[in-house]
């Protein structure tokens, strides 16, 4: 068994940009497990489902195979032996991979794969239920949080920066929405693990995070 880091909580927390330097400081590799259901996700919308076609996903996703591989430390995701990390960062891939997600089949597709690298590697792994459902022993859990509208400013910047036409008030409903989605649903629903370190970034600069992070790290294996 690997030292497992988990890392949950909502969209746009900044998750995956603290996941990766937490990574690089530990000398561990980062699982970013929406990457997957964002693959899931385009394999569906390339099939011509719709986020609001709930009956459809679990049919459809059948022929999608989800790997990841890694390219100077950096994680690639694979999707029927296409490489569609460059793909999947698009709002409307978010937003079918919030929707699709919802579905068992879809979820039991990936459990396995973030297991298994959980078993093998020393990982910090993020997403929305890894803390409470993929890797419950999970060494060291944090709960990353910051209020919805600091989350949408985030996501703003970064898209804009990214060249990407977007809209801050539309940022704000849709991080909302996916919240609700995502808090609400039957199967592994988002919520803070009992054992997890809660950590509100509204007021905290990234450094300020990681300290936070590598300190309660560092306890637990020492
Ligand atoms: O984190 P990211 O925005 O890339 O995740 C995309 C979507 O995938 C989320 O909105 C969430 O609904 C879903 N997801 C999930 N469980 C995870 C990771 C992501 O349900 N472990």
């Amino acid at each position: 068994m690997g030292f497992n880091v988990a890392i949950d909580g909502p969209a746009g927390a900044g998750k995956s940009t603290i996941a990766k330097l937490v990574a690089k400081e530990m000398n561990f590799i980062y699982v970013d497990t929406g990457a997957m259901y964002r693959a899931i996700a385009l394999y569906l919308l390339r099939k011509g489902v719709k986020p609001d076609e709930r009956d459809r996903f679990a049919d459809e996703c059948r022929g999608a195979d989800v790997t990841i591989r890694y390219e100077d430390g950096i994680q690639q995701v694979i999707l029927n032996g296409e490489n569609v990390s460059g793909m999947i960062r698009t709002e409307e891939v978010g937003n079918m991979a919030s929707a699709s997600s919802v579905d068992g089949a879809v979820r039991a597709k990936l459990l396995d794969l973030q297991r298994n690298l959980a078993k093998e590697n020393d990982v910090v792994m993020d997403g929305r239920d890894i803390g409470t459902n993929i890797l419950p022993n999970a060494d060291v859990k944090f709960y990353l949080t910051a209020s919805a509208e600091e989350r949408a400013n985030r996501r703003f910047k970064e898209l804009t920066e990214k060249g990407q036409e977007c809209d801050l008030e539309k940022i704000k409903a849709d991080i909302i929405e996916r919240d609700e989605r995502d808090m609400n649903r039957e199967i592994a629903p988002l919520k803070q693990a009992e054992d997890a370190v809660l950590i509100d970034s509204s007021d905290m600069g990234i450094d300020d995070v990681l300290k936070v992070m590598v300190e309660t790290i560092n306890k637990k294996r020492n």
